[in-house]
């Protein structure tokens, strides 16, 4: 009699509870084999994107390898069409032409390719007590203490005095040297110590280590920078003023790599968003005859809040849709009305060693799935786009019909902090919009954690939805 109703309970529970079980006992078979051949591909992904332009190169690659062509407004277009358009070298948006009607809208997946770093300054080389150095100034919001005695990498382009157009990328292969922000010995820190960590290290601190050398022959000051352009001159024939023109970027030097006994997730630079970045851009690679026209852009400048002209609040993504649409015979104002959007982008995981910023009940867990945030922003819902529950709910049934393993949640407590996507702004041109993305460990720390299954369930659930 007692077993029987604590049957009746549990049956009642399994069916009135949200089930928040852990995704590992709720893949199938062929997904949990699916996760761990994808998560190969996008550690190879990780180790050659590392910086937006990165990103691009190997979008355009992959896209050209299968059948996308470079588009050109005015061009004809027609069902099963697949084209890009590469913004710049920084963003790069795709589509892949449905069957439907262009009225009925578009899917649009839509991640970031830039991740927070160091950038060098414009006059960036010094000597000082004969040591060289870069001067830097930090992309979107890091930890700064952080970003000292790790390996970094130099990428980047650098815009010499006749137009030549230099690429950079130093730091990455196991034979090239790496650079590095220095910090001060435990035995002469008492003063930085007791600082509060947001001033332990300071923006002007992070100064880059490139070089002690001193040129041959030369016993007069300055000569370590000298040597330094010199090999910088012989390398790449540039002078101290094409730095002006450059965009050179340090990154960790890591590697992608597993992590833990189990192998169960994947430490990298940058998952914040290339997870979504790589994902989305698969899922628009691999999907088959779509009935809707889908639209992925893989952007740049969300770190620094999406201005520009290669971040999302330019009009590139509108002047986009507006030849799609005005190939097809139809407006842009039309297309973009009857549009979905899923933001592709990163959460916050629940960390067991700092569960007090969390709200247990709403926030997202490693291998719970793809994390559905209906919206973003700060203090008072500040800044989101907050998806519909009609939206909200359309996806939500849309998951459940595919096998998608998702959980939801927001960003922290409630007054912890915040922090918004491109959401906002791809609602704000009248789409259905909701964030969906990876949940991260450590999110915008040199090397971040991410599961293998929530990555997965990230292209599965991108791919259902374009394909839907
Ligand atoms: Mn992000
Ligand atoms: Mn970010």
């Amino acid at each position: 009699m007692a077993d029987e109703k604590k049957n009746a309970a549990k049956e009642l529970k399994e069916k009135l509870f949200m089930q928040r079980k852990n995704g590992y006992h709720r893949i199938s078979d062929e997904d949990a084999a699916a996760t761990d051949k994808f998560a190969e591909d996008y550690k190879d992904f990780m180790n050659k994107a590392k910086i937006e332009r990165e990103a691009v190169i190997y979008s355009k690659e992959l896209l050209e390898k299968n059948g996308f062509v470079e588009y050109k407004t005015g061009m004809k277009l027609k069902a099963g069409d697949k084209i890009y358009r590469n913004n710049r070298d920084k963003a790069i948006i795709m589509a892949v032409i449905g069957s439907a009607p262009i009225e009925e809208g578009v899917r649009l997946c839509a991640a970031h390719i830039d991740s927070p770093r160091l950038d060098m300054k414009q006059n960036p080389i010094y000597e000082d007590t004969e040591m060289a150095l870069f001067k830097t100034h930090y992309y979107g919001g890091i930890k700064k203490y952080q970003w000292t005695t790790i390996p970094l990498s130099l990428h980047g382009v650098i815009i010499k005095a006749d137009g030549t157009k230099i690429t950079v990328n130093i730091g990455e292969d196991e034979n090239d040297p790496v650079f590095c922000v220095s910090d001060l010995l435990p035995h002469l820190a008492n003063a930085q110590m007791s600082k509060p960590m947001s001033k332990g290290i300071l923006g002007e601190q992070l100064n880059i280590i490139i070089g002690s050398r001193p040129f041959k022959d030369d016993e007069e000051s300055g000569s370590v920078k000298l040597n330094i352009m010199n090999i910088l001159y012989e390398k790449y024939g540039i002078t101290e003023s094409d730095f002006i023109s450059s965009e050179l970027e340090a990154v960790p030097a890591f590697k992608a790599k597993d992590i833990g006994f189990d192998r169960s997730m994947i430490g990298a630079y940058g998952h914040d968003d290339k997870v979504c970045a790589y994902t989305a851009l698969r899922a628009t690679v691999d999907c088959v005859a779509p009935t809707h026209t889908v639209v992925t852009v893989l952007t740049d400048k969300e770190e620094t809040g999406s201005d520009g002209n290669t971040g999302l609040c330019s009009a590139y993504l509108k002047y986009f849709i507006a030849d799609i649409a005005e190939a097809l015979g139809s407006n842009e104002r039309a297309v973009l009305s009857a549009s979905e959007c899923l933001s592709a982008d990163v959460n916050a995981a629940y960390d067991p060693t700092f569960p007090e910023v969390n709200e247990k009940n709403n926030c997202a867990y490693i291998n719970k799935g793809v994390c559905i945030t209906k919206y973003t922003g700060a203090r008072g819902k500040s800044g989101t786009s907050d998806a519909s529950a009609e939206f909200t709910g359309r996806i939500r049934r849309l998951m459940d019909s595919k096998e998608v393993i998702w959980q939801t949640g927001e960003l922290g407590k409630v007054d912890e902090g915040g922090g918004g996507t491109v959401a906002a702004y791809i609602a704000n041109l009248d789409v259905d919009t909701i964030d969906m993305g990876v949940p991260v460990l450590s999110m915008h720390a040199p090397y971040e954690i991410v599961s293998k299954l929530d990555t997965y369930m990230a292209y599965k659930a991108f791919r259902v939805f374009i394909e839907d």
